[in-house]
C-alpha cells in the first residue's frame, strides 16, 4: 500500500508537465454546487434566481458568507479602500508579484446563480485545494471578490487606478451612492488610491466565469479560452427632418426624420453583419419628436453601438456607418450627426502566454477548448492594465444569463476549476518572457 501511494503520488508530481493523464488534485464538483445554492440563499428570488445588487443587504449577507468560506479556507481576509474582499495565501518567496483570480458576487436585479459566483467561489475552490493538498507556491496568492461589477465594474476600477470623475455620485441599484455603497461594504471611498495596483506587483490574473452565451453550449466544448474583452463604443445620433402636417403635406414633399433613421439601422445591421470579422453594432433606442401620429417626424434621437476585440475594426465599422449616413442624409434631405458619448471601453485583449497555459491545461485534463471573444465586460478588462490577464469560460446552458434561467452544469463549473487550478500552478512555475 505504501509502494501504490508513492508511486501515485510521483504521478501527480508529474503529470501537468506531462500533458496527458492528469493525476493531480481535482475539484469537489460536490462542495461546488451546494455553495452555489448557499450563496443563491442571499437575494433569492421567487424565480430562483437572484437580486443581489451591489450595496444591497443581499450583497452584504453575501460578502459575510463569502468572507467565512475565505477565512475557514485558511485566507487572511481584508477589505480594501474600494470594498473589493481579498483573501490573501502566502507564497514561499516573498519577493515575488503576487498572483490573482476571482470576480463578484454582486447581480443586476432579477439575475441568475451563476455570474460571477462561479469566477468567486471557484477561487475559494482553488484555495481549498492547495490546502488539501498541501501545495505551497512560490506566489502569494490573492483571491478577490470584486465591488460592483454589475453597476460599472467598480472595484476593479479602483484596482487599475480608472475610477472616472464623477463614478462614486452615481446612485446605484441599492438606492445608495456607490461613495456610500463602499462605505457601507467597509471600504474608504476618500482613499481609493490606496486600493490601485502597481503594475509589476501581480504576475498574472485570471478569472473564472460562466461564457454567458451559447458558443460552448451548442458546440459541447468544456472550456472557452477567452481572447479578450470586447471594447465598446457608443454614439448619439442625431436626424433633422421636418414636422409637417402628415395630412396636407405630400408624400414628395417629406423630409421624414424616422424615414432616415431606420434606414440607417437597417444599414447598422447589414453593414455589422457583412463586414469580415465577428464585430458587433446595434441601434437600441430610438425616439422621433414630436411623436404624435399626425405629424411627420422633424427630428429623432437614436443610439448606436459598436463591441469588437480590436479598436481599429470598431473604428472601421463606425466610418462605414458614418459613409451611409451620408448617403441617406442627402437622398432624403435629412442631416444626421454623431456625438460619440464619453463611454468608451478599450478592448482588452488576454495574454497570449497565458492563453497557451490554459489551453494546455485543459488538454492535460483532456477536456476539450476553444478560444472565443468575450462580448461581455468584466473586471478581468480593468485588470488587464495592470497585470497579465486570461479568463477561462465554462458553459451557460441555452447561453442564458442575466436572467433566473441562468444555469451552468456542476461537472462543468469543476472543469474549470481544475483548469484554474493548473494556470496558476503554471503560472507560479514561471511563464516564457513575453
Ligand atoms: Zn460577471
Amino acid at each position: 500500500m505504501i509502494l501504490a501511494s508513492l508511486v501515485l503520488a510521483a504521478a501527480a508530481a508529474t503529470a501537468t508537465s506531462a500533458q496527458a493523464g492528469d493525476t493531480g488534485p481535482r475539484a469537489n464538483a460536490r462542495r461546488l454546487e451546494q455553495r452555489i445554492h448557499a450563496l443563491g440563499r442571499f437575494g433569492a428570488n421567487p424565480a430562483g434566481g437572484v437580486s443581489r445588487v451591489a450595496f444591497s443587504d443581499a450583497d452584504i449577507a453575501g460578502r459575510e458568507y463569502i468572507t467565512r468560506l475565505m477565512r475557514d479556507a485558511g485566507l487572511e481576509v481584508r477589505i480594501d479602500a474600494a470594498g473589493n474582499i481579498i483573501g490573501r495565501r502566502a507564497g514561499t518567496d516573498p519577493a515575488l508579484p503576487l498572483l490573482m483570480t476571482g470576480s463578484h458576487i454582486d447581480s443586476v436585479p432579477q439575475g441568475g446563480n451563476y455570474d460571477g459566483d462561479v469566477g468567486v467561489l471557484g477561487a475559494i475552490e482553488v484555495a481549498e485545494l492547495l490546502r488539501e493538498h498541501g501545495i505551497a507556491t512560490r506566489h502569494p496568492f490573492e483571491f478577490v471578490v470584486f465591488t460592483d461589477e454589475e453597476g460599472g465594474v467598480v472595484g476593479s476600477q479602483a484596482m487599475a487606478g480608472r475610477v472616472g470623475p464623477g463614478t462614486l455620485d452615481v446612485v446605484s441599484h441599492s438606492g445608495l451612492t456607490i461613495r456610500d455603497g463602499i462605505r457601507t461594504v467597509g471600504g474608504d471611498p476618500s482613499r481609493l488610491a490606496e486600493a490601485r495596483r502597481v503594475p509589476g506587483t501581480i504576475a498574472g490574473f485570471v478569472e473564472l466565469h460562466i461564457e454567458q452565451g451559447a458558443i460552448l453550449d451548442e458546440a459541447d466544448i468544456d472550456i472557452g479560452v477567452v481572447e479578450g474583452i470586447v471594447g465598446i463604443r457608443w454614439w448619439d445620433v442625431t436626424v433633422e427632418g421636418t414636422a409637417n402636417h402628415a395630412g396636407t403635406t405630400p408624400m414628395n414633399r417629406r423630409r421624414d426624420a424616422l424615414l432616415a433613421a431606420s434606414e440607417l439601422a437597417l444599414a447598422v445591421n447589414r453593414l455589422a453583419s457583412t463586414m469580415p470579422g465577428t464585430q458587433v453594432a446595434t441601434v437600441g433606442r430610438i425616439r422621433a419628436e414630436p411623436g404624435a401620429p399626425n405629424v411627420i417626424p422633424g427630428r429623432v434621437e437614436m443610439s448606436l453601438e459598436i463591441r469588437d476585440l480590436a479598436a481599429e475594426k470598431m473604428e472601421s465599422v463606425f466610418r462605414a456607418v458614418e459613409t451611409e449616413a451620408k448617403r441617406i442624409a442627402g437622398a432624403r434631405g435629412t442631416p444626421i450627426t454623431f456625438s460619440e458619448i464619453d463611454v468608451a471601453l478599450a478592448p482588452a485583449p488576454t495574454d497570449e502566454r497565458l492563453r497557451k497555459v490554459i489551453e494546455a491545461a485543459a488538454t492535460s485534463l483532456g477536456l476539450s477548448h476553444r478560444r472565443l471573444p468575450s462580448g461581455a465586460g468584466h473586471d478581468a478588462q480593468n485588470m488587464a492594465h495592470v497585470a497579465p490577464m486570461a479568463m477561462i469560460f465554462v458553459p451557460s446552458q441555452d447561453g442564458i444569463s442575466h436572467a433566473p434561467q441562468e444555469y451552468t452544469a456542476p461537472a462543468d463549473i469543476a472543469n474549470g476549476v481544475d483548469v484554474l487550478l493548473r494556470t496558476l500552478l503554471a503560472i507560479d512555475r514561471g511563464l516564457p518572457g513575453p
